[in-house]
């Protein structure tokens, strides 16, 4: 079998791996873009258009990634870029309010009903991080509960049994998060309410939050079973806690609401990011207008950023979601449609353990026979099928998310051109994952 380095064309992208991995750790200034899990050269992308990828070395791919979730429009979307092109040539930013943030925020609060205020931060991380901080301030409470295989970012307190490139790595937390940090942190098994009210009984006056992806994308596509989130609501306000209601990836993107628009459940506090920075640095929190309130300068919760709000980034997401009509929303849920029957078809066809899992338009594959609710049944699930799967795509134009934990993305600028490069790709791919073999037993 050729091994994927030995596909043609990716000497440049191989030689900027090696320049990349002298003076960046790893190569990479993201974990998973290293392809580590999957193997191989990571492939330098020198451009994108729509919904095409072109690297380094001038080879084209039908992106599936989208940036990990912000490019619902497609690549340099016109609109956008003369958007982000317009306001870089009015200064790149001011260290004081401009009229865009307020417009941007607007948009946000009028598409999400329980969020009554908004504040703009630089990344996912960040607003989580933040929403975290005003929930303790606000409860006088110190523990969170969150559940094992939801990534909220990089966060001390939130990496624990975390999802995206935590379990990549199969890291169970990360080296240099403090006992202290982690010991406020209760980590508990998704889609278990049980769990949840036993936690809460054991700990009772002490939980400020729960933290949740709306429906989870970092464990691969797990959505909430009915009723979960809704029993985590009452929960919370039964016992004076908050809800903070992760959409940094289903923001914007699931429906014009995110998944509150598709469920309807509302959270105390929630978290934005990816669609709405449009591809460039921003996220958000926001949610109750009283426990916002708390946040400095009309509260005490101290929070900043020199660049939060920054006009640029500003420019591209008011663009994007401006852009993000409902004829956008309609071609991603017909994007998604295509895609999952695309890949549960060559699974059946070639007769493989799988399911192809969905929460909203998201996508996954778990090769497993069973259904997958919770991270340790995804970790059941033969992810070292995945390997072989990914590169036969990938050597066939199309460019899959290089982990088994990562959701699949469509953006709305899919053609039938795109959607005919990954059929072709199927079946050579469900081929590669029926012919891979498990790893051996590591011996003694
Ligand atoms: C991506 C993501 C984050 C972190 O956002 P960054 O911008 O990468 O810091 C947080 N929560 C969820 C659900 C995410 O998918």
């Amino acid at each position: 079998m050729k091994s994927p380095d030995e596909h043609s064309g990716m000497q440049q992208s191989a030689r900027l791996f090696e320049r990349a991995s002298a003076v960046i750790p790893g190569g990479v200034n993201s974990p998973v873009r290293a392809f580590g899990a999957v193997g191989g050269v990571p492939r330098f992308i020198r451009e994108a258009r729509g919904c095409w990828l072109f690297d380094a070395d001038g080879n084209r791919y039908v992106d599936l990634v989208c940036s990990w979730g912000p490019m619902i429009l497609g690549h340099a979307h016109p609109a956008v870029v003369e958007a982000v092109r317009e306001a870089a040539v009015k200064g790149l930013s001011f260290g004081a309010p401009t009229e865009a943030e307020v417009e941007l925020a607007e948009e946000i609060v009028q598409r999400v009903a329980p969020v009554d205020r908004v504040r703009l931060v630089n990344s996912g991380t960040e607003a989580t991080m933040s929403a975290v901080r005003l929930a303790r301030g606000y409860t006088g409470r110190a523990k969170i509960i969150k559940f094992a295989g939801c990534y909220h970012g990089h966060v001390d307190s939130l990496l624990a049994h975390a999802g995206s490139g935590v379990a990549t790595f199969a890291l169970p937390t990360s080296p240099g998060v403090t006992g202290a940090q982690a010991g406020d942190t209760i980590v508990l098994p998704y889609n278990d309410l049980e769990a949840v009210h036993q936690a809460f009984a054991a700990h009772p006056g002490e939980i400020a939050a729960v933290i949740t992806e709306a429906a989870v994308g970092n464990m691969g596509a797990v959505a909430p079973l009915p009723g979960f989130n809704d029993g985590l609501q009452r929960a919370c306000s039964e016992n004076g806690a908050l809800l903070i209601m992760d959409e940094v990836m289903t923001g914007f993107r699931v429906s014009e609401a995110g998944w509150y628009g598709l469920e309807g459940v509302a959270g105390d506090l929630y978290t934005f990011g990816k669609v709405m920075s449009g591809g460039l640095p921003a996220a958000a929190f926001g949610g109750r207008a009283d426990v916002m309130e708390h946040l400095a300068p009309s509260g005490s919760v101290y929070q900043a950023g020199t660049l939060s709000g920054n006009p640029v980034a500003v420019a591209a997401g008011l663009a994007t979601l401006r852009h993000a009509t409902p004829e956008v929303y309609a071609a991603l849920r017909k994007n998604h449609a295509a895609l999952r029957d695309l890949l549960a078809e060559a699974l059946r066809t070639i007769g493989i353990s799988h399911r192809v899992q969905s929460a909203g338009t998201m996508v996954s594959v778990f090769f497993t026979g069973e259904p997958v609710q919770n991270y340790a049944q995804v970790k059941t699930s033969e992810t070292w099928r995945y390997p072989a799967f990914f590169h036969a795509l990938l050597e066939r134009g199309v460019y899959a998310p290089p982990s088994a934990f990562e959701a699949w993305f469509v953006s709305a600028a899919l053609d039938d051109e795109a959607f005919a490069v990954i059929a072709d790709a199927m079946p050579a791919a469900a081929r590669a994952a029926a012919d891979a073999s498990p790893p051996e037993p590591v011996r003694a």
